[in-house]
């Protein structure tokens, strides 16, 4: 970036610019090299303009959520990274609809664990599944993120995005999800930031949803590894199996690569047990999908974004 570039950049937000920013503080797996810069959008007015911005001087930037799906590379990113900021992390509700459906609408910056903490407390049935998973809500329609047989896909009403071109929202009937992603996101224009999701869910009997989520979030404690900096389940679960049971049947659980761990606790989460790099991570992986290749025939698809 030039100095000029860099002017306008920071003209162009309320937050301060951070320059030469590691990002390794904003991932989940705390890996990460630099990024040139990482700016917090929190005014709507902001983000537009800043899109234009990077397609008229043909910049590199990237959008994260919490990084709690992200592998990113030592050496960094060479442009911008995007955070969405205070007015893209609120909640709204509105009244019930005659097909007994309740909206809620949640900006993309928002937690999905607060989004659906929220719910429950309001007696709303149908993100309890979502408590306890640690990304935002907009990382979690691009991953379609789910968890015991239900998954976000099932919720969405509608779903709003941004482009350098400008807002637009697109409705349940167009919206084309798959396991863990978005089919038809490219679609809607080359990099579209999800500023607003609306979810419609049903009242429901508040202990029985209390008590849901509860029982979701003691399965957590018991079958996920604790203290490791982590991004979740490492690899998508093949067609009617799953991805933890293969690595375990290799004998794969503990296997380390410099400061990458195949978690002792549950096959499909990598942990960082000691300074891990993403390079340490990619060894891994790839020993990990050889191994259940030649067990087992099955070709293992990371999960995982990498940037
Ligand atoms: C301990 C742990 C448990 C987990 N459990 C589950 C689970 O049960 N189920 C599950 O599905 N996942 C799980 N995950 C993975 C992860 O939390 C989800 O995939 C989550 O939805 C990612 O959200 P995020 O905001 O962190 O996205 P990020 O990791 O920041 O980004 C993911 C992708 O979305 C893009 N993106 C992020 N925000 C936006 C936006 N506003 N607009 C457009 N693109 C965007 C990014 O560029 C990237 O490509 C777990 C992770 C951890 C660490």
């Amino acid at each position: 970036m030039n100095i000029s570039q860099k002017e306008t950049l920071a003209a162009l937000v309320s937050q301060p610019v951070k320059w030469n920013c590691l990002l390794n503080q904003y991932t989940s797996f705390s890996i990460g090299g630099p990024a040139e810069a990482v700016v917090t959008v929190d005014r709507r007015e902001e983000l537009p303009c800043l899109l234009s911005f990077f397609m008229k001087e043909k910049m590199q930037w990237q959008i994260i959520g919490r990084g709690t799906n992200l592998l990113i590379k030592d050496n960094g990113f060479p442009g911008v990274v995007l955070i969405l900021g205070k007015e893209y992390r609120g909640i709204s509700h509105n009244a019930e609809d005659s097909r007994n459906n309740i909206a809620i609408k949640a900006g993309g910056g928002c937690s999905l664990g607060r989004l659906s903490l929220n719910c429950i407390d309001r007696g709303l049935a149908g993100l309890e599944f979502a408590c306890g998973i640690p990304g935002t809500v907009g990382g979690s329609v691009i991953m379609n993120a789910g968890a015991w047989g239900d998954e976000l896909a099932a919720k969405i009403g509608s779903v709003t995005l941004v482009t350098a071109a400008g807002e637009q929202t697109i409705v349940r009937k167009d919206l084309d999800f798959g396991y863990r992603c978005w089919n038809n996101y490219g679609k809607f224009g080359d990099r579209a930031v999800v500023t607003e999701v609306v979810f419609e869910l049903r009242q429901g009997d508040p202990e029985r949803i209390r008590e849901r989520c509860r029982f979701i979030q003691e399965q957590r404690r018991e079958n996920q590894p604790k203290g490791y900096a982590n991004a979740g389940s490492f690899f998508k679960n093949p067609v009617n199996d799953s991805a933890g049971r293969l690595i375990e049947a290799s004998g794969l659980k503990g296997t380390k690569m410099g400061g990458a761990m195949v978690s002792e606790k549950h096959a499909n989460f990598f942990v960082n047990y000691a300074d891990a790099t993403a390079a340490d991570v990619i060894s891994l992986m790839r020993n990990v999908q050889k191994k259940v290749k030649k067990d087992c025939g099955i070709d293992l698809e990371p999960e995982v974004h990498f940037f």
